[in-house]
């Protein structure tokens, strides 16, 4: 029997022929725009073996209904999965993955870089250039920018992508300060403190730099920059939800000169919360990746010409890297690690248990007993 895949979106050539090359019958969706909910629903219960898909699509009861007779895999290619209807997964008993550890790197550097542009003002820099603006060199017009190196940043869930960027903090002598409610790594603390010291030692940084696990208050209220890196948890799902985590009271709490950074899922953050500590200077800017409803709607109060300079926008680019996104390695890319999943369950790799699989996630659905 023919394996039968369906991919809501091209996940790259490369990739796509690692399931070809094995006799997999693979329909790519070929817009760039996702399907609709209804054709996901026509294809599943098409008579698929395997879907692939993106944060884009809404996999919930229907779909795994739709698909209660052959669906077997259904593959991610995102770390996030809040998409995804864990619940409906499980009653189905049917596997879904996603591709963390291969987008760390690229999203905490992603992270890093936009906490730089927006508090040394690259792109406002940028425009005046652009726009034949520049007249001279003056000490302080037409703006300043705030300096990074030797602040303080808070890094709000030290998961993986967490912890690497707080790492890539190290080399900018920013105290750190961590908050996570459901897991704290002392071992991570250890080591920062250790390589903190022997850059104080070999008078790489001027002074000493520390880190520690603070309350989610007194992250707020110390940090220069405040950088977002939890997965989006509504409230029911987790004793700390993560939606709306940074709202009026949050930023109420900020310095007036800190900024807020988020990589994580847009509604970790109340927009309208946001808006409004911007617009009456209670937080100086923030840099985002992620917001409630994607594509950011054409009306949405962040596009306010009055915040552009401290309000900076990306399009949910952070992974966006040619190797992260479409290496067909799975140790490499998001692509690699999608395709390989499936491989994993049509063909029954690790004994054919999906506990055993490294890319599965609700691997509780499998358990025994
Ligand atoms: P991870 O599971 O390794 O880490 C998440 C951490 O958040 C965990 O340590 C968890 O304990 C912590 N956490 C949970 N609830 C919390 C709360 N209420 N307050 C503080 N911390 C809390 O996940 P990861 O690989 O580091 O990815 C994190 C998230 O980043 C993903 O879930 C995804 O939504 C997002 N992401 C976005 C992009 C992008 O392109 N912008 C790319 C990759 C990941």
């Amino acid at each position: 029997m023919t394996v039968r895949v369906f991919a809501t979106a091209d996940i790259g050539g490369d990739a796509i022929d690692r399931l070809r090359e094995r006799g997999y019958e693979v329909e790519v969706y070929p817009d760039t725009e996702p399907p609709p909910k209804a054709l996901i629903v026509e294809k599943v219960r098409g008579g698929i073996d395997a879907l692939i898909t993106t944060l884009r699509d809404r996999i919930d009861e229907e779909v795994f209904a739709a698909g209660a007779l052959t669906l077997r895999i259904v593959a991610q290619m995102a770390v996030g999965f809040d998409n995804i209807d864990r619940e409906a997964a499980n009653r189905h008993r049917v596997p879904f993955s996603n591709t963390s550890d291969v987008l760390t790197e690229a999203t905490a550097e992603f992270a890093f870089f936009i906490m730089g542009a927006v508090s040394r003002k690259l792109y406002p820099s940028e425009k005046l250039v652009e726009e034949n603006q520049w007249t001279s060199w003056h000490p302080y017009h037409p703006m300043l920018g705030d300096e990074v190196t030797g602040k303080t940043v808070a890094v709000i869930g030290t998961g993986r992508i967490g912890k690497a960027f707080a790492k890539k903090c190290i080399g900018l002598d920013l105290d750190l300060l961590l908050y996570d409610p459901i897991s704290e790594d002392e071992e991570f603390v250890e080591h920062t403190d250790r390589e903190m010291q022997l850059r104080y030692e070999a008078e790489f940084s001027n002074e000493r730099r520390a880190v520690r696990y603070v309350s989610f208050e007194e992250a707020l209220e110390s940090a220069d920059y405040v950088s977002l890196h939890v997965p989006l948890l509504m409230p029911g799902e987790s004793a700390t939800p993560t939606y709306h985590l940074m709202n009026v009271g949050a930023f109420q709490r900020m310095k007036r000169t800190a900024y807020l950074i988020n990589t994580s899922r847009g509604p970790v953050v109340d927009e309208r919360a946001l808006y409004d500590a911007l617009i009456n200077n209670e937080i100086a800017g923030a840099a985002l990746d992620v917001y409630e409803t994607e594509p950011l709607p054409a009306d949405s109060p962040l596009r306010d010409p009055d915040l552009r300079d401290r309000l900076r926008l990306f399009h949910h680019f952070a992974s966006g890297t040619q190797e992260t996104r479409l290496s067909a390695d799975p140790e490499i890319g998001m692509a690699g690690r999608t395709v390989q999943a499936v491989i994993d369950v049509i063909e029954g790799n690790y004994d054919g248990d999906p506990t055993k699989m490294p890319y599965v996630v609700n691997t509780e659905a499998f358990e025994q007993g």
